[in-house]
């Protein structure tokens, strides 16, 4: 016997999510470029909703989450009643692991997908299954060929973080078709806001036509990270089993009445989209150089890679960038150690920022 408690061993095989830093060199207040956060911050409207919210901080939420559903459900064309929220698409994420995977289960993920995945499915006694991509972009075929007896759950992020790829629409529809029908795809839509591509699709109507299809939100990308409400649309069969095992007031009421607030100030939200388009293409022109190259990205964000020259690796420009105060995404944990993700941020920072690289430049 041991002498104390013993986790379960499949929690201790997840390596904790670290997320991207804040600080930077002493006495510089740091302009955080890490956590791909709004480069326009929060909508007034939902500011002023959270504020108003404060003279009822002793009444227990709505625990049905109503007026948000139906704030949702009215802005996207969805039915409220097969739309479930949660505390950021992270508590999502972990729900549906929890209801589809037993011990042993398997779960597919791109290489280059999102860490949160291998959390959430080892987190519910799963096994993560890597797919290979190609020129980091997930491969319908790697993702398909992965699929075992054992398979519950495909994770797709779409566009993806941190590599800013996405699958066209066709894709998307061969991937689903590739699937078993007992095989849930879980599309994580988080950056769907920050789409440009005309070719690109959210997929919501794969959840109309199938019942293996369930898309993720999240209202953290476009101005409400520290709120935390993340939202999905999935079939009633998947409703009825989320409904029973989420908390019963798992979305507090300041974030429940912020976030339907933010929904509704379209406005606001296509703003963002704007300035972010406009940022992120300045980004991807300037940010190419000899000796470093960025791709081109549907998030709020862009990945820039570095070779191995010593003075001129990724970590260097890193340091660089911190030394004056500008704060970016190491990319090791994700596997891409030459890389950086720089989020689109205030117009000044990132122009403070190409500045910086290019004086690193090499004769
Ligand atoms: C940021 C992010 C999320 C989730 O964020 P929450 O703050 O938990 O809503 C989900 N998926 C991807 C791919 C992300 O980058």
């Amino acid at each position: 016997m041991s002498n104390r408690p013993q986790v379960n061993p499949s929690i201790l095989d997840i390596a904790a999510y670290v997320p991207g830093k804040s600080k930077a060199a002493a006495g510089i207040e740091p302009v955080k470029l890490s956590a791909n956060e709004s480069p326009l911050g929060a909508s007034p409207k939902a500011v002023e909703a959270y504020r108003a919210h404060a003279s009822n901080l002793s009444i227990y939420p709505d625990g049905s989450v109503t007026s948000l559903r139906e704030a949702i459900g009215e802005v996207h064309g969805l039915d409220p009643s097969r739309i479930g929220v949660g505390a950021g698409s992270d508590e999502l994420l972990h729900l549906i692991a929890q209801l589809y995977l037993s011990p042993g289960d398997e779960a597919i993920m791109s290489q280059f997908g999102f860490l949160v995945y291998p959390i959430v499915t080892k987190g519910a006694g799963g096994v993560p299954v890597f797919a290979a991509e190609k020129d980091l972009k997930a491969d319908v075929d790697a993702l398909l060929g992965a699929v075992t007896e054992r398979t519950k759950i495909m994770y797709l992020a779409n566009p993806n973080n941190p590599t800013g790829s996405y699958l066209a629409a066709d894709e998307l529809d061969r991937l689903h078709a590739g699937l078993p029908k007992d095989v849930l795809l879980v599309i994580d839509a988080a950056y769907a806001e920050y789409v440009n591509a005309s070719d690109y699709k959210i997929g919501l109507d794969l959840v109309d036509a199938h019942d293996n299809v369930v898309v993720t939100r999240t209202f953290s990308k476009i101005g409400l990270a520290s709120v935390r409400v993340g939202w999905l649309y999935g079939p009633d069969h998947f409703l009825d089993a989320f409904n029973r095992l989420r908390g019963p007031f798992n979305i507090n009421g300041p974030a429940m009445t912020a976030a339907a607030a933010a929904a509704r100030d379209v406005t606001f939200t296509k703003e963002l989209c704007s300035y972010n388009a406009r940022l992120r293409d300045m980004l991807v022109e300037k940010l190419q150089s000899n000796w470093f190259k960025t791709r081109g990205s549907q998030g709020n964000f862009v990945l820039t890679e570095f070779g191995d020259e010593p003075g001129y690796t990724a970590s260097d420009v890193f340091n660089e960038l911190l030394e004056h105060g500008l704060v970016v995404r190491e990319m090791g944990g994700y596997g891409l150690p030459h890389a950086l993700r720089i989020s689109i941020g205030r117009e000044e920072d990132l122009n403070k920022l190409v500045q910086i690289v290019h004086g690193m430049q090499k004769n």
